[in-house]
């Protein structure tokens, strides 16, 4: 199938490196650099405030750090980070988990998390792209 993709950012390249390993055709379209670029590069499973993990959380976890050790990985590393908590029923939501332990009143630290140096990861993902047929091509 021929799949043209807008944007190299985390998405489209991301999308790009699950659709190439079914053997797909696919095009990536890019403009200037967008909300990537000034990630921060933490990853973790909770996002927003509720203290609630997303659906599929884990899943994904373990398979964007699969595809980062595919990749060489020197631009990753597994870490921990504090978590303020807005309230007391966001902390008791948090503390569910099994990656996160209590610290004080209002605050808990998260265990399962990365720290990527997120440019340097879509350079190498889009150097993999590239030697695997993906087409780049500029917006004019
Ligand atoms: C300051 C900041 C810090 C952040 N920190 C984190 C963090 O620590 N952890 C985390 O998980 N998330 C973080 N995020 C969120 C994260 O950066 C975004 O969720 C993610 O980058 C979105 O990726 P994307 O590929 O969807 O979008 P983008 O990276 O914006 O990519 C979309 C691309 O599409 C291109 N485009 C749009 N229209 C066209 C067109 N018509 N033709 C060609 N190209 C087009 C744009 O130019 C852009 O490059 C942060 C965001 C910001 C702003």
């Amino acid at each position: 199938m021929k799949i043209a993709i807008v944007g190299k950012g985390l998405a489209g390249l991301g999308a790009a490196f699950y659709l190439s390993q079914k053997h797909h055709s696919i095009t990536i379209y890019y403009d200037e650099e967008g909300a990537s670029a000034a990630a921060s590069g933490l990853m973790h499973g909770f996002v927003g405030e509720s203290g609630l993990k997303s659906p599929n959380a884990d899943l994904c976890f373990e398979e964007v750090v699969r595809l980062w050790e595919n990749l060489g990985g020197e631009f990753f590393e597994k870490t921990s980070f504090i978590k303020e908590c807005l309230t007391d029923e966001v902390k008791q939501n948090l503390l569910k988990y099994e990656e996160v332990e209590p610290i004080s009143d209002t605050r808990v630290k998260i265990t399962k998390a990365c720290k990527v140096d997120v440019a340097h990861y879509l350079q190498k993902l889009e150097s993999f792209l590239k030697r695997n047929g993906v087409q780049f091509i500029p917006k004019k």
